[in-house]
């Protein structure tokens, strides 16, 4: 979509009938945390904490995965900052993690599946630092897990997050427990988004995966690029429903994956009824824009359209309709 140039919105946005979206950045290393307030954000709604763990020969020590997280809720004091806990597998490799090669990264141990690996022992790290970073920082303090397939995984990380409490006790360090999230981002997840949403307080969708995985299209290769599209009924249809179930469990929804930042389908998302869209800071007053010029109402009844069309095409239709 084309940048428009529109004005930094600096406050929250409503549409014309008066429906708030928050809209906010996606943050991938903390040089963008300023980069995003200057753009208006309104928080961060996807922290990459990957950043942390690149360019080094070892892992962060909590200490310094506290200060990140910290500069991150101090840039955002009145806002809400989602961090993302380590995602790495797939395309996002660490040399000195000595990750085993995989036929299938993609499908292999990735997201949470790897912070789980009783061999990581990364995961109890971060924890502890998330925590203590929620007692201390200004903002509001949201954690979320990538790449969950099953209530299993959720479960075994809401444990781990138990235990880093213990362990904190136990140290008689400061700690709050944040909000915590699942991203949504397999079909799997997808299918048992109303388990999962009764299990916390919010659902962000990964679109970039979400479409890998329901297309069945690798987001890296061109070949299958034209498949790679979150218009795809299948998709439109996931998004839908992952909504609908986490309204249903009174959690709110978000979506941080490429999608959410496109301005020509700003409409489309507010209409399926997200309640935050997170992009790169680059893409937020045009999308800020966006929202104050749609009306919820109308947004909504495209919407079932959209979600009741057949084709890519006709999902188009309803889009181009505006
Ligand atoms: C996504 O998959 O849509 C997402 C936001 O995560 P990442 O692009 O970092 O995999
Ligand atoms: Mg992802």
């Amino acid at each position: 979509a084309a940048d428009t140039g529109a004005a930094v919105v600096e406050e929250a946005v409503e549409t014309t009938d008066g429906h708030h979206v928050e809209v906010a950045a996606n943050v991938g290393r903390p040089e963008e945390l300023s980069a995003a307030a200057d753009r208006g954000a309104d928080g961060v709604g996807l922290f990459r904490t990957e950043f942390l763990f690149l360019d080094r020969e070892s892992p962060p020590s909590e200490d310094e995965q506290y200060e990140a997280v910290r500069e991150a809720l101090d840039t955002f004091p009145d806002g809400r900052v989602v961090v993302r806990t380590l995602d790495i597998g797939g395309d996002k490799r660490i040399p000195y993690l000595d990750l085993p090669e995989e036929e299938n990264p993609f499908l292999g141990e990735r997201g949470i599946r790897r912070s789980l690996d009783p061999d990581s022992g990364l995961f109890a790290t971060q924890l502890r630092a998330l925590l203590r970073a929620a007692a201390d920082g200004a903002g509001e303090l949201n954690v979320m897990f990538p790449l969950v397939a099953s209530v299993e995984e959720l479960e075994s990380a809401l444990d781990a997050v138990d235990s880093a409490a213990a362990d904190l006790d136990d140290r008689g360090v400061a700690y709050e427990r944040p909000s915590l999230g699942v991203m949504i981002e397999t079909p799997g997840a997808v299918f048992v988004a109303d388990e999962l949403a009764a299990r916390v307080d919010f659902l962000s969708i990964g679109t970039n995966d979400l479409t890998q995985y329901v297309m069945a299209a690798d987001r890296e290769n061109e070949r299958v690029g034209d498949l790679h599209d979150p218009t795809y009924p299948g998709v439109v249809r996931a998004i839908h429903r992952t909504v609908e179930q986490a309204h249903a469990a009174d959690a709110w929804v978000g979506m941080c994956g490429e999608m959410a930042g496109d301005p020509d389908l700003t409409e489309l998302l507010v209409g399926l009824g997200l309640d935050e869209l997170s992009m790169s800071a680059v893409t937020i007053p045009d999308v800020k824009t966006e929202v104050s010029e749609t009306e919820y109402s109308t947004a909504s009844e495209r919407a079932d359209d959209a979600r009741l069309a057949a084709t890519r095409s006709a999902v188009q239709t309803t889009i181009q309709d505006t």
